[in-house]
């Protein structure tokens, strides 16, 4: 019977032509190819191009994916080329340096700025009309670039800020207070790096206040405890590279949230990194704030009622970002 072998998964053609929902991940490393396999199993994108300067990875990469299609739901997974942002509803960057170990986020700047700015020629020249999600460090600087650069409406422009290190301290105040980290709900804002600041006087845990919550359990002193697990969320990542050179799991997982959020219009609020034009006189500068999320990216940024300490941390925050976008002479 003619036409049967057509039918076979090709790696550059993908498996299903029929796909909506589409993800463009460019740079296919470690990030990249994680978060695509979080995708497969748990996201909502039908269609993902994965492009990478070293095509043969990227190829790899699909390849290996592709063979896990029997389990999971139909998704057209296939090596992308910059003419896939067109149609993209979401296209997340994730290519460049990472950091060695003993390097900060901010050490990577001039290297992945360069990197930034060409790959968001490539994007613009596709005509692209969907959500532009940075990941690749420091995010926060090269947020404020692409958005910059890109022309794209600020809303459209998003960084994953610090969802990630908010899982971390979720997840800490977990194992610290034995309880469910999906009950917790504490954020971590501004800079994806080592001035983030723990919003701890809007932190809560079952509906209640933490520092209710606290003064009920009396098991910590919290004015202690709370400084020492923001330290350990700042560590957390150093720890991770120090053992085994990247880190990659919870990026992953982290950004297949940002992804539904917006594939679903989900209007989820989560902490992405975004450029404000003017909050509490932190003016054009990237950083996180819980925003809520959907299709057209960040619908509205939430004004927490920070108190004195944490707003003036997170203006200091912005300055460190700031001072480093400022070198880049954009
Ligand atoms: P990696 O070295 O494994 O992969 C990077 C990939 O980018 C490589 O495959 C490389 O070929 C590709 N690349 C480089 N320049 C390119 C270009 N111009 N066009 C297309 N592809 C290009 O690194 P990784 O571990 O995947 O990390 C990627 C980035 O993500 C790093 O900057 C890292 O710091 C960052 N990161 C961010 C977070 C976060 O929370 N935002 C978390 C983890 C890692």
């Amino acid at each position: 019977m003619a036409g049967c072998c057509a039918a076979e998964p090709d790696p550059l053609r993908g498996v299903n032509s029929m796909a909506k929902d589409k993800v463009v991940i460019i740079g296919a490393g470690s990030v990249g190819a994680t978060y695509a396999f979080a995708l497969l199993q748990e996201g909502h994108a039908r269609e993902i191009a994965l492009l990478d300067m070293d095509g043969e990875r990227a190829l790899g990469e699909v390849m290996d994916l592709q063979h896990g299609l029997a389990y999971t739901r139909p998704v057209a997974i296939r090596v992308g080329t910059y003419a896939d942002c067109r149609d993209a509803d979401l296209v997340v960057v994730t290519a460049g340096a990472k950091q060695k170990p003993g390097e900060t986020r901010l050490d990577l700047t001039n290297r992945n700025a360069a990197i930034v700015r060409q790959i968001v020629h490539e994007i613009q020249r596709s005509g692209f009309g969907g959500v532009l999600l940075m990941v690749s460090n420091p995010v926060d600087v090269l947020t404020q670039v692409a958005w910059k650069l890109s022309g794209l409406p600020r809303a459209r422009v998003i960084g994953s800020g610090t969802v990630l290190d908010s899982s971390r301290l979720r997840t800490l105040l977990s194992a610290h207070c034995r309880a469910d980290a999906r009950n917790i709900h504490a954020v971590i804002i501004g800079e994806h790096g080592d001035s983030e600041v723990a919003a701890w006087s809007t932190a809560s845990l079952g509906g209640m206040p933490i520092r209710d919550y606290c003064d009920q359990c009396r098991n910590c002193d919290p004015d202690s405890r709370y400084p020492r697990l923001l330290e350990e969320v700042k560590r957390a990542a150093y720890e991770v590279i120090a053992r085994k050179g990247a880190t990659y799991y919870g990026i992953a997982l982290s950004l297949v949230q940002i992804t539904d959020a917006v594939l679903r219009d989900e209007h989820r609020i989560l902490p992405v990194s975004s450029v404000h034009e003017n909050y509490h006189g932190i003016q054009e500068v990237a950083l996180s704030l819980p925003a809520v999320v959907g299709r057209q990216g960040v619908e509205r940024v939430l004004d927490l009622p920070l108190d004195e300490e944490e707003l003036r941390a997170v203006q200091d925050s912005a300055r460190v970002i700031k001072s480093q976008v400022e070198k880049l002479h954009l």
